[in-house]
């Protein structure tokens, strides 16, 4: 999609530029807030910016923290589909793996989370079926042994305990579901599972009992956790305020309940409604960069201590919620005469 000819059609100015840092008092020389933005595209890569603003969206999702674990990633030891060019590397290496099966190999294939706090389950989920599939057409499905490797405590609780699905009549929970779907496609599985450790065609992980085992394998797709992408924030005098807009792991801090409590307590008005940050009205944050106040899955720890429970659940759906939420505040403030600026900083759009 040409992304500038839709943004032009509706009124918004595009700046192909990622965001480095925001300037919620302005500076001693100005009193407007701005983000300051570095150019990414070919009109003018490398230039430097200050984009004003009255109110600013951070809507600029995960970074994908592949460092988390040792070893994980595509530029290391293990493959991705968390972005178009890594889909097109673990296609490619696939198409390797299939041509050496057909020569007589066979190979076996891990899926799974990288780490014990990683989340997006849905997209591990769903490339072990695709595999399947694909394998099967391929006519090498009798060389594979798919392994799906995950930190949920049970296979198909997907990091919210799971779900209760109706069809055909039934009501079925989401694990016996997925433990169905996965044993009529010989797909094994283990749980509970932290990967500490990647090396080239051996990944090292533990349980949530503390005992450790390796497994090799020929072919791995393992999601890694996120963090925020790391946006620094300035206040007027030029002194790093980070901390005030952003969490330790870099997600924007907004209307939710911060406060550290046992998950006996945890409820649901401890989670956002505005995405407003509580310090600067005028910034909100949407989609995955807001940070969650809590897991949603019952924290677990290792007799090692090691975490082994997902983080919460990052899915397209509160980016379409919020998005529809500020359509209607944009009718809003349009309708009340407000003179208003929104910075949009997904690759850096503003409308007037
Ligand atoms: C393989 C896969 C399958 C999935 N399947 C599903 C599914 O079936 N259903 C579902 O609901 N969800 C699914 N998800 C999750 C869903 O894609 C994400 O939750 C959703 O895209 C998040 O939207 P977002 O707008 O918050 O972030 P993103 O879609 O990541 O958008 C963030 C944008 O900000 C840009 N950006 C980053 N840093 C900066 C910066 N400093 N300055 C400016 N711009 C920046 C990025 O380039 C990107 O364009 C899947 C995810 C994956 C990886």
């Amino acid at each position: 999609m040409n992304l500038r000819k839709f943004i032009k059609k509706i009124g918004v100015i595009f700046k192909q530029a990622k965001a480095i840092a925001i300037y919620p008092e302005g500076t001693q020389t100005t009193s407007k807030p701005f983000v300051l933005i570095e150019y990414t595209g070919r009109d003018f890569p490398g230039k430097k910016e200050n984009v004003e603003y009255d109110y600013l969206i951070n809507a600029t999702g995960p970074k994908l923290n592949f460092e988390a674990t040792p070893g994980l990633g595509p530029d290391k030891n293990s493959l991705s589909v968390c972005s178009a060019s890594h889909s097109k590397q673990a296609a490619q290496e696939l198409k390797k793996t299939i041509e050496n099966m057909k020569k007589g190999k066979n190979a076996v294939f891990l899926v799974g989370t990288g780490h014990g706090q990683a989340t997006c389950h849905g997209a591990a989920f769903e490339y072990v079926f695709n595999l399947d599939f694909v394998l099967k057409k391929e006519k090498v499905k009798d060389k594979a042994k798919i392994v799906f490797i995950t930190n949920e405590y049970e296979l198909g609780d997907f990091g919210m305990a799971g779900a209760h699905i109706k069809k055909g009549g039934y009501i079925t929970h989401t694990k016996t579901f997925t433990e169905s779907l996965f044993a009529e496609r010989n797909v094994s599985w283990i749980r509970r599972a932290h990967i500490y450790k990647v090396e080239s065609n051996k990944a090292y992980y533990e349980t949530l009992y503390g005992s450790t085992h390796e497994i090799e394998f020929d072919f791995a797709m393992l999601i890694p956790p996120f963090a925020g992408v790391g946006l620094k924030a300035y206040n007027k005098t030029g002194e790093d305020i980070t901390g005030n807009l952003f969490t330790s792991n870099g997600f924007m801090k907004v209307d939710a309940d911060y406060t550290q409590k046992p998950y006996e307590e945890w409820k649901a008005a401890d989670w956002p409604k505005t995405y407003q940050n509580p310090t600067y009205k005028n910034i909100f944050a949407a989609g995955i960069a807001f940070a969650p106040p809590h897991a949603i899955s019952k924290p677990m720890y290792s007799p090692n201590k090691t975490p082994i429970f997902p983080a919460p659940p990052r899915t397209g759906m509160p980016s379409a919620i919020i998005g529809r939420n500020w359509r209607s505040m944009c009718s809003f403030y349009r309708s009340q005469s407000f003179f208003w600026h929104c910075c949009f900083y997904n690759s850096i759009s503003y409308c007037a």
